[in-house]
């Protein structure tokens, strides 16, 4: 199994590349970001929890997101791999992944970070704001307390995986197709 971190901030494009290297990889894609807003579409009861802290930008607690997370990996036991986008999030969301791995006798080969810099991530999710109809997409100061809960809460674990040696850097400014080729390029070294 190749299982892969697809990370970046906010707005760095993780989910429009998830659904294109899904394919091109033969993985599957779970984001947790797309699992909650199905849960609120479905006004099921981890959607209404969920939503009361993505209406805020910030982050679902660790506990029920990774309950959740676990049930998506079970959902495909054939899987070939993964491609994770918007998990893990938080250090104890990357230790519960490497326990679910290592209990499934594989790992997380790599962690692919999306480089973006702030001003142009607050650029894009206004932008996508305009047509998304998402709540948290709408308003610039949920948007930039959404790039603030990542800088306190995501960014740090770089280190965590680049302890590992498993961390990739990938400039994420350019077109689609650019930013595939230069994910491209680091997926077929693993
Ligand atoms: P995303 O679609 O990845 O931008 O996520 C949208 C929102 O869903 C985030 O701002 C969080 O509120 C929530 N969310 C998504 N993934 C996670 C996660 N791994 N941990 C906590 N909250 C999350």
């Amino acid at each position: 199994m190749t299982n892969i971190v697809l990370f970046g901030p906010p707005g760095a494009g993780k989910g429009t590349q998830a659904e294109v290297l899904k394919e091109e990889y033969q993985l599957v894609h779970i984001s947790t970001g797309d699992v909650f807003r199905y849960n609120i579409k479905n006004e099921t009861q981890l959607g209404t929890l969920a939503k009361s802290y993505m209406d805020k930008g910030h982050l679902v607690p660790d506990g029920v997101t990774i309950k959740m997370l676990n049930a998506e990996v079970e959902k495909t036991p054939d899987a070939n791999g993964f491609v994770f986008d918007g998990f893990p999030r938080t250090t104890a969301q990357a230790e519960a992944l490497a326990k679910l791995m290592d209990e499934k006798s594989s790992q997380i080969n790599a962690m692919v970070a999306l480089e973006v810099d702030d001003e142009v991530l607050v650029a894009r999710l206004l932008k996508r704001g305009k047509t998304s109809g998402r709540v948290d997409d709408a308003d610039e100061s949920i948007i930039r307390e959404r790039v603030a809960e990542y800088y306190r809460k995501t960014d740090v674990l770089k280190d965590f995986y680049k302890t590992q040696n498993k961390y990739y850097g990938v400039d994420g400014v350019g077109s689609i197709e650019e930013i595939t080729v230069r994910l491209s390029e680091v997926f077929d070294r693993l």
